[in-house]
């Protein structure tokens, strides 16, 4: 085989696991972003942008060296210094890590931020499931109270609703603090040992490293229905500040269902815990077949049909060598959420706006046509009515023009010919009414200002 026919028969397809949005899907993305970036202004919060891959040892700090994430999924490498890096798997521990080295504490006395960006994690591809994936998060510094917590979650209810996905069931329990979690552990501890011969092989591997994840498998949960739950523990600060959340929740017109079996695979979090999910999203279970290993963090770490997740994280700014601030967030899985939206059927159309077509007659109208082309393009307010302008075939005959015009969906051709250059005109032609008339070249654009509304660039 000669050196040209194995470079010809190379095929590159997108890394297994990842995946291309092309311009159908990014324009959904977008308008989730855009619905998330206004919510969020609304209550408060703005934007943070931190680097994709941050330091292994933030992540083993922030995550735990002993969850699912940290021993299984991450993008681990060494860069040319040496140094041992990760691809950020979540998004908390790069904002924490910016918040602490920037000092933010000392200059706002309320800090509250959002990011949207890529999230990297090897596992076990599946439907709906990415290595790439993208979340929309929000972290929360500063405010230990109640109101706090209540207001993040109807932050998420009040996007969810504005998303228009009603099927939506957010899960809300308390996992305690360092004064009563340490006694729920030993409780749960006792009642495990003697079930031990029972339980699954996950579970016993579980059981000495953290045996809250016994709560929610799939095989022993259902099967144990005496296991003892947090709420029976819980301590007198716990149950008040649980039953402010509630009540603060309520009176707003929130909602939740107290599911005291809830627990997130991550350590750090401190009382509040929550999962948003739908049953528009089935479940999908990996095959048996699968590797057990690279299977079990997708069950436990994003639960089935979850869409987002989140809660109180009291001591992580401090566990990774900053001020004592309490603080609080939340992650949402884009993908997810659009497949859910998918799913319900309530996903926003996708817009591109309206398109005007600038065609050309004669080769003496080129530099005119071109000339008309950049004008129209770089004009402000028809980029602020999401009109595109498209055009630059005018060496193809008018009539092959007006067909891709055509092709291409537009709503307006503007032609450029010899009669038009010379009287200082152009002949505009709407496509769609199959109607046109000629006006004079400089009337144009506020003419195209008075045929599109303002909404109609938006909602073609
Ligand atoms: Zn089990
Ligand atoms: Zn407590």
């Amino acid at each position: 085989m000669s050196y040209n026919s194995i470079v010809m028969s190379v095929k590159f397809q997108a890394v297994r696991g990842t995946h291309d949005l092309l311009p159908d899907q990014t324009a959904h993305f977008q308008q989730l972003e855009a619905r998330a970036r206004a919510l969020f202004g609304q209550f408060g919060f703005h934007e943070i942008r931190t680097p994709t891959f941050e330091a292994l040892e933030l992540f083993h700090r922030s995550l735990g060296e002993t969850t699912d994430i940290v021993e299984k999924e991450m993008y681990v490498f060494e860069d040319r210094g040496g140094r041992k890096l990760a691809l950020r798997p979540e998004g908390t521990a790069g904002v924490v890590r910016a918040f602490i080295e920037h000092h933010l504490a000392q200059t706002n006395p309320v800090c509250k931020l959002f990011y949207i960006g890529p999230m990297f994690r090897a596992e076990r591809p599946q439907a709906g499931r990415y290595r790439e994936f993208w979340q929309i998060g929000a972290e929360y510094f500063g405010n230990p109270y109640p109101e706090a917590d209540a207001e993040l979650l109807l932050m998420v209810q009040t996007l969810y609703r504005a998303l228009g996905l009603t099927d939506v069931q957010f899960k809300l329990n308390s996992l305690g603090d360092a004064t009563c979690r340490p006694v729920y552990r030993r409780a749960l501890t006792d009642y495990l040992e003697a079930e031990k011969p029972g339980l699954c092989e996950d579970c016993v591997r579980r059981m000495a490293k953290n045996p809250f994840r016994i709560l929610d498998c799939k095989i022993d949960g259902p099967r144990l229905k005496n296991l003892p739950t947090i709420d029976s523990f819980w301590c007198g600060d716990c149950r008040i500040h649980f039953k402010a959340v509630t009540s603060l929740l309520e009176k707003a017109g929130g909602q939740y269902v107290f599911t005291p079996r809830l627990v997130r695979g991550l350590d750090y979090y401190t009382r509040t815990v929550f999962e948003v999910s739908t049953s528009s999203l089935g479940a999908q279970d990996p095959p048996s077949s699968a590797s057990k290993e690279e299977g079990l963090a997708s069950k436990q770490e994003r639960s089935q049909g979850a869409l987002a997740a989140g809660g109180r994280y009291d001591t992580l700014v401090k566990q990774i060598g900053g001020p004592d601030v309490p603080a609080l967030g939340f992650a949402l899985g884009s993908e997810r959420t659009l497949d859910a939206l998918k799913a319900a059927k309530t996903q926003p159309a996708a817009s591109r706006g309206v398109l005007v077509f600038v065609a050309a007659q004669g080769e003496e109208t080129v530099p005119a046509a071109f000339q008309l082309l950049q004008e129209l393009r770089s004009n402000p307010q028809l980029g602020e009515r999401h009109i595109s302008v498209e055009g630059g075939f005018f060496q193809k005959k008018l009539g092959a023009q007006l067909t891709l015009a055509d092709r291409l969906d537009a709503r307006y051709c503007v032609i450029m010919g010899q009669d038009e250059l010379e009287k200082g005109e152009i002949t505009f032609r709407s496509l769609k009414e199959s109607t046109q008339t000629r006006i004079p070249r400089q009337k144009l654009i506020s003419h195209l200002l008075d045929v599109i509304p303002a909404e109609a660039g938006i909602q073609p």
